[in-house]
């Protein structure tokens, strides 16, 4: 070894790590969620986020009332209520404003009656990294709640008591050990892959998304609601609001073709605009662009959310196309249920239930994603475009009971939500 002075940052020994009793690898809302319901029960809990700061990416705009009800449990339902918009006005289908801009139909959950649902309006509007922000903030007040950027998961090893993880950050690699970690680590998981897990499933084709945000008063003046859904084998799209109507922000997001190169994806935005923002052409030159994003969409899932200690939520485990927001309501509920068991594992002395309760909420959870999110995202997304003879009918039937029997259908489609609830892991 040199004897002068070289400034050699000495490597850290693997042994030497530092203790958790549970990791979140990602600081997304699956992972900052489920951080805090854990934080509040005193569970000494880190959260690891490879990126130097929450994802600004423009994803989810709408939490519904099945996850309203998880927030409202951890204190955090007024902070999501004050920051955002409530959604009393429903769904809208209707045709694009460059084709007609007819009303086909319309669901409001405002006729469903309360006990259904807790909550008499379809959902609270704000962008996904404003609820990531505010419940980091809920969850800081929290004196076990840490999180720390910049560290970016690259492995892990486990044996019957605990689990090593390997993080890479701007000094090397860190070590730490918990007794349980959980992926929370988006749709491109690390933690999965690190463990062998297939993602089952398959990626759409037919289109890629982009989602916008926008600027744009023509949807005040032409009174558009907080959600649309504009139907259209080309030009179909969702418009809603982002957040409180004074922000003035709207997102439109459509499909388009897979065969436009990567590079020429965000070209078509002046195209797509001339079709999905009503108003004059004079009126569409107010519209300013705040942020655009192409996606690719899957519809893939986990062949297991739980390896002995690690377990997956949210994206991670599980990944739908976005039409009718399922993906993060999805994730929200898995973080409710899994935090329910870990609360139970390492407060409630159940600790000799770990394999039991762990894969009870495995399989309660992909069972969800399977039998109900999977399914009815991908009945969403056909039933903007397709032109196959069967889901034209059955979306005929679904806007003609909408127009005959709203009450009824909107309970029916208020219900199907309710497919988690927290007795099921009281076993
Ligand atoms: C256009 C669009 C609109 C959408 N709209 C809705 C909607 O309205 N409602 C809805 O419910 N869902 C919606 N979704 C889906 C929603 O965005 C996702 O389901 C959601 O982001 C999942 O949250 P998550 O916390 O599980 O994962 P993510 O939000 O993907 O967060 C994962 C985090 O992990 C971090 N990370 C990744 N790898 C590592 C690593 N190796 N080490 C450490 N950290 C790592 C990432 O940086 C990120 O911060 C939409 C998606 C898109 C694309």
């Amino acid at each position: 070894m040199p004897s002068f002075n070289t400034h050699l940052h000495p490597a850290v020994p693997p042994t030497d790590h530092e203790h958790h009793q549970v990791i979140i690898v990602g600081a997304g809302p699956t992972g900052l969620f489920l951080g805090l319901k854990l934080a509040r029960e005193g569970i000494d809990v880190l959260v690891l986020e490879g990126e130097r700061g929450i994802m600004q990416s423009p994803r989810a705009t709408t939490y519904m009332p099945v996850v309203l009800n998880e927030f409202e449990k951890v204190g955090l339902l007024q902070d999501v209520i004050d920051g955002g918009h409530i959604n009393s006005d429903g769904v809208v289908f209707r045709t694009p404003a460059g084709k007609g801009d007819k009303v086909l139909a319309r669901m409001s959950l405002s006729v469903v009656p309360k006990g259904v649902n807790k909550f008499d309006y379809a959902g609270i509007h704000m962008g996904q990294h404003q609820l990531a922000a505010i419940i980091q903030k809920r969850a800081e007040l929290c004196p076990t709640f840490g999180i720390r950027f910049s560290h970016r998961f690259a492995g892990a090893t486990q044996d019957a008591d605990k689990v090593r993880v390997c993080m890479v950050t701007n000094r090397g690699e860190k070590w730490f050990s918990a007794d349980y970690v959980v992926g929370c680590d988006g749709a491109g998981s690390s933690v999965r892959r690190s463990l062998g897990i297939p993602f089952e499933g398959s990626t759409w084709d037919d289109f890629r998304f982009v989602a916008t945000n926008v600027k744009y008063p023509g949807f005040d003046k032409y009174n558009f609601p907080t959600a649309n859904m504009i139907v259209d084998p080309e030009d179909w799209a969702v418009v809603a609001r982002t957040g409180k109507p004074e922000e003035g922000i709207w997102r439109v997001a459509f499909g388009v073709r897979t065969d436009v190169p990567d590079d020429k994806i965000l070209e078509q935005i002046p195209a797509k605009f001339a079709e999905l923002l009503p108003g004059t052409a004079e009126e569409r030159k107010e519209c300013e662009l705040l942020n655009a994003s192409p996606y690719w969409a899957h519809q893939r899932v986990a062949a297991e959310y739980v390896v002995g200690r690690i377990i997956l939520a949210g994206d991670a485990a599980h990944s739908n196309n976005p039409i009718g927001g399922l993906g993060l309501t999805t994730g929200l509920m898995d973080a409710a249920a899994l935090g329910t068991i870990l609360i139970r594992l390492l407060v409630k002395g159940d600790a000799d239930k770990s394999d039991q309760l762990l894969r009870r909420y495995g399989d309660v959870r992909r069972k969800a994603f399977v039998e109900y999110s999977n399914p009815q995202s991908m009945e969403n997304k056909l039933r903007l475009h397709s032109e196959d003879p069967t889901v034209v009918e059955s979306r005929d039937e679904f806007f003609r009971a909408l127009n005959t029997k709203p009450k009824e259908t909107s309970i029916m489609m208020a219900s199907q939500m309710n497919e988690f609830l927290d007795e099921d892991f009281s076993a």
